[in-house]
């Protein structure tokens, strides 16, 4: 039996889809700018491979900076601890997730964590491949594996709109570049990222690996590893101290699980030994958390006791 039942979801979306009022649609990537704040979902995936959901649980997004923990683990994978860490530092930033003055402050430019755009972009620039193609290969290989399903693929005109308007995340690669944390084509470089954040899947596609790491890197259906447990405990552990951009002090009290956010108004949770707990609602607070989202996890994680505090 799964933890969390489809009454339970209904219920709580049902209570809390009505916040989405009280915030906004991201429009600084002008395609995401389109996405109807009316539309949430919620899904939960257990380790034993049930998956209740609702709301508009078949509606495809764009994961945006969720990414960056899919990406970190791929990295640690292929390259290990030692050379992912020599690129990317491990600690909590405070600062919004595009800022670039921590970098100056730095030595020698190192980005502080691989959760915000620098540390993601640096990371990025480490994924296996002769040039952009192979890399975003590797990039989709790797998310299918973890959903199960060979269909998953990008959403080109989020990839593109993100791609000509990337002039922050260009100016973090440059000034990287320069500092030599970064290698290459910076304009190979963002074809990458802005590919990688315009993956796009359903909260039971997401949901679904957030139970991997919920069940120590394991797959929810067949036990097979498809992450090394070390790997699935440093992701998720960003995810504690990084992952809600800089209210993740707040959320770490108020709700108190691994979770990542993205500005399209995903969050995923992972609540071990459990399952994963994506949630999905455009409409974001100031930090660019997704209020249907937090909502949602804070009554849901208090109801269950889930907090790991
Ligand atoms: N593609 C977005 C960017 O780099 C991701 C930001 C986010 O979801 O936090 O600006």
């Amino acid at each position: 039996m799964s933890f969390v039942s489809k009454n339970e979801l209904d219920y709580w979306l049902e209570h809390v889809r009505i916040y989405a009022n009280n915030g906004t649609v991201a429009d600084y990537i002008p395609a995401l700018a389109n996405q109807s704040p009316e539309i949430s979902a919620a899904a939960f995936y257990s380790v034993d491979g049930e998956c209740p959901s609702a709301g508009q649980s078949n509606y495809k997004f764009t994961i945006q900076s969720v990414s960056k923990v899919f990406i970190l683990a791929l990295a640690l994978i292929q390259h290990g601890e030692e050379a992912v860490f020599n690129r990317v530092g491990k600690e909590p930033s405070s600062d919004p997730f595009y800022s670039i003055r921590k970098l100056e402050l730095e030595s020698p430019g190192k980005p502080l964590n691989p959760m915000i755009n620098a540390g993601a972009l640096a990371v990025t620039n480490m994924i296996r491949g002769r040039h952009s193609e192979e890399m975003v290969g590797e990039i989709l290989d790797f998310m299918r594996r973890l959903c199960q399903d060979d269909s998953v693929t990008y959403d080109r005109d989020v990839a593109e709109s993100e791609f000509q308007t990337a002039f922050l995340n260009r100016s973090l690669a440059y000034f990287m570049k320069q500092n030599g944390i970064i290698t290459g084509s910076v304009e190979e470089l963002l074809d990458v990222y802005t590919k990688q954040c315009a993956i796009e899947m359903n909260v039971k596609q997401l949901a679904r690996i957030g139970a991997v790491f919920a069940n120590d890197g394991r797959d929810p259906d067949t036990n097979v590893p498809l992450i090394p447990a070390t790997v699935a405990r440093i992701c998720k552990t960003f995810m504690v101290t990084c992952g809600m951009y800089d209210n993740s002090g707040t959320f770490a009290i108020n709700v108190g699980i691994p979770a990542k956010s993205g500005v399209s108004g995903a969050i995923l949770g992972v609540i071990k030994n459990e399952g994963g707990l994506a949630v999905f609602g455009p409409s974001l607070d100031k930090k660019g958390n997704s209020v249907v989202g937090i909502e949602l996890l804070e009554k849901l994680t208090q109801e269950k006791k889930w907090s790991i505090y």
